[in-house]
C-alpha cells in the first residue's frame, strides 16, 4: 500500500526465488503490479498477479491503490478498502490451492501487516500463513502495544509533582508501555498525535485492532531485522503471541525503485556523479521517505542548519504540508531567499526533487551521514552501508524507531520530532557538525554505526559455518512452512 511496504515485499520475493529457489507469486491491484513489473529485474520469473480492484468503488479518488499521493484525511478510507478485498482474495486462495492458473499450489502465504486476515484464507486451504512485518522489531513492538492498550490518558499518568492521580493525570507526559516495560519510558511527543487522545472506539483505532490483534492467527511473524540490534522488541513478540518471530534481515533491494512514471525526479547519474566529487564520508543525505514531508517554516530551518553547517548534502526536497506531492514546486516561497542558487554555486549541496535513488546515494562511499524520519526501511538501508543516523521521525513508529537507534543500538541523534514543531537551525548546525565530523559522542556514533554494518554482514553471511541469525531465521522459517502443509485449520 504505501512504498514502504510494497518495496520490502518485492525484497523478499526477490531474495526468496534468487537465494532459495523458491518460486514466488507477489499479489496486489493492477496499478502497483504495473509498477513492480518494472522494478522486477529480466532475470527473475517472479510471477506478477494482480486482484481488480476500483478506489472509486471505495470513495477514493480514481487510481488510487497506494499511498504515493494519497492525502491524509483519505488514509483510514484507504485501508478500510483494504479489508474489502477479502472475498476476491478468498477465491484467488481457492484457484492456487486448487493448481489452476497453471502454478503449483502454494506452501506459504506472506502477507503484510494489514492483511493478517489472510490467516483464515490460507489455514481454510491448509497453507502456512506469515505476517511480514516491514517495521523493526522495537518499534513495532510499541506500535502494537500502543494501540492494543488504548486509551493512554489517565492510564499510566505521572504528574509533575509525581503523585499519579491528581487533576492533572489527564495530560500524561511520560508513560511505561503495560506489557513492554523493557521498551523504557515514553514521553507523550513520542505518541503521533492521533495515538494521544484516542480512546479506542473510533474507526481508526477500531481498524488498527482489528488487523494487529489478527497477528494472534499467523503460523509466524517474519520481521525484516537483525536478532542482534533489536531482540527487545523480538521478545516482546515472542512473549505476546506465543508464536516464532523471525528476524530474516535485513531483505533489501540492490536498486531504489524508480519514479519515473509519476514524473517524480529520479536521477541516479546525476546524484552519483555529484557524490563521485566529494570526499569519502563528507555529504548528509536528507530525506523523509516516501510519503512524508516536513512543515514549510521547517523546512526554511533545515536549510538554514545544512547551509550553517558547512558539510555537504544532497536533500530530497518534497512540497510541504499542506501541498500535494505533485505541486509545482516554490522555491521561493518555501526555501530561504537564493538557498537553491547558493549551493549550486558553492557545490555545497545538491536537491533532488520529490523521489531519489535513495539505496545507490546510502551505499556511496562519499555519504557519511542520513537525516531521515527513521522509515525503517530508510533505517536498514542506511545501516547496512554503516551511516550514522539524524533522526527526525514524523509518524507511525518511526518515533520509537528513532528513540531505540538513540538509546540502545547508539546510532543516531534525534533532531526534531514530528511534522509541526520548532526545531531550530542553529540545534540541527550543531547535531549536523557532531554526526558528521565531531568529538568524542560523534565517534561514538560512527564507530556503533559501523559495527552494526559489520554485524549486519555476519547476519546475512549465508556460508555453512559460520552461517548467519538472519540466514538461520529464513531456514526455520522455510522449514516451519513446509512441515505445516496440508494441516487445516477451522
Ligand atoms: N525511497 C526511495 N527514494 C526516495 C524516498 C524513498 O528510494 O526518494 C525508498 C527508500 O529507499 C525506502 C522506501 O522508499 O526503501 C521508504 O521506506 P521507509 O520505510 O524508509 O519509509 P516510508 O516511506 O514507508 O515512510
Amino acid at each position: 500500500m504505501a512504498q514502504g511496504h510494497i518495496i520490502p515485499f518485492l525484497a523478499l520475493a526477490l531474495h526468496l526465488e534468487q537465494r532459495r529457489n523458491c518460486a514466488v507469486t507477489l499479489v496486489n491491484t493492477p496499478l502497483n503490479i504495473a509498477k513492480l513489473r518494472r522494478s522486477i529485474p529480466p532475470s527473475s520469473s517472479v510471477r506478477l498477479l494482480e486482484i481488480p480492484f476500483r478506489s472509486s468503488d471505495h470513495g477514493l479518488p480514481p487510481g488510487t491503490e497506494n499511498t504515493d499521493s494519497l492525502p491524509y484525511d483519505l488514509i483510514l478510507k484507504f485501508l478500510i478498502s483494504s479489508l474489502r478485498l477479502e472475498p476476491t482474495l478468498s477465491s484467488l486462495v481457492a484457484d492456487l490451492a486448487a493448481g489452476e492458473a497453471g502454478f503449483p499450489p502454494p506452501i506459504c502465504i506472506v502477507t503484510d501487516m494489514f492483511f493478517s486476515w489472510c490467516a483464515d484464507i490460507s489455514h481454510r486451504y491448509g497453507i502456512f500463513h506469515a505476517v511480514f512485518n516491514a517495521g523493526g522489531g522495537y518499534g513495532f513492538a510499541c506500535y502494537y502495544s500502543l494501540w492494543l492498550n488504548l486509551p493512554h490518558r489517565r492510564q499510566n499518568s505521572v504528574s509533575d509533582s509525581g503523585d499519579a492521580g491528581e487533576e492533572k493525570d489527564s495530560v500524561f507526559e511520560e508513560f511505561t508501555l503495560p506489557d513492554f516495560p523493557e521498551a523504557s519510558t515514553l514521553h507523550i511527543t513520542q505518541l503521533p498525535p492521533f495515538l494521544q487522545s484516542a480512546d479506542g472506539s473510533d474507526p481508526f483505532s477500531v481498524f488498527q485492532r482489528v488487523v494487529l490483534s489478527k497477528w494472534a492467527n499467523a503460523d509466524a511473524i517474519l520481521v525484516n531485522t537483525v536478532e542482534g540490534f533489536d531482540g527487545l522488541g523480538l521478545d516482546y513478540f515472542r512473549r505476546k503471541l506465543g508464536k516464532p518471530v523471525f528476524p530474516i534481515g535485513p531483505v533489501l533491494l540492490k536498486n531504489s525503485p524508480t519514479k519515473t512514471d509519476t514524473g517524480m525526479t529520479n536521477s541516479p547519474e546525476i546524484c552519483k556523479n555529484w557524490l563521485d566529487s566529494k570526499p569519502a564520508r563528507s555529504v548528509l543525505f536528507v530525506s523523509f521517505g516516501s510519503q512524508n514531508t516536513i512543515a514549510e517554516a521547517q523546512m526554511k530551518e533545515l536549510a538554514v542548519g545544512l547551509e550553517a553547517s558547512g558539510t555537504n548534502f544532497i536533500w530530497v526536497i518534497r512540497p510541504p504540508l499542506g501541498f500535494d506531492i505533485n505541486s509545482e514546486f516554490r522555491d521561493e516561497d518555501w526555501l530561504p531567499e537564493g538557498f537553491p542558487e547558493r549551493i549550486e554555486a558553492s557545490g555545497k549541496g545538491l536537491l533532488v526533487r520529490r523521489w531519489a535513488p535513495q539505496v545507490e546515494i546510502l551505499s556511496h562511499e562519499s555519504v557519511g551521514g542520513f537525516l531521515s524520519h527513521c522509515g525503517w526501511n530508510s533505517v536498514l538501508e542506511s545501516l547496512s552501508c554503516g551511516v550514522p543516523i539524524l533522526g527526525w521521525p514524523l509518524a507511525a513508529e518511526q518515533f520509537y524507531n528513532s528513540k531505540v537507534l538513540e538509546e540502545e543500538i547508539g546510532v543516531s541523534v534525534e533532531v526534531g520530532r514530528g511534522k509541526e514543531i520548532v526545531v531550530r537551525s542553529g540545534d540541527l548546525k550543531d547535531k549536523i557538525e557532531m554526526v558528521m565530523v565531531g568529538g568524542a559522542k560523534g565517534n561514538e556514533i560512527r564507530r556503533r554505526a559501523s559495527e552494526i554494518r559489520e554485524m549486519i554482514k555476519d547476519a546475512v553471511n549465508e556460508d555453512g559455518e559460520g552461517k548467519g541469525s538472519s540466514v538461520e531465521a529464513m531456514d526455520e522459517f522455510l522449514n516451519a512452512a513446509v512441515v505445516f502443509r496440508g494441516r487445516k485449520i477451522n
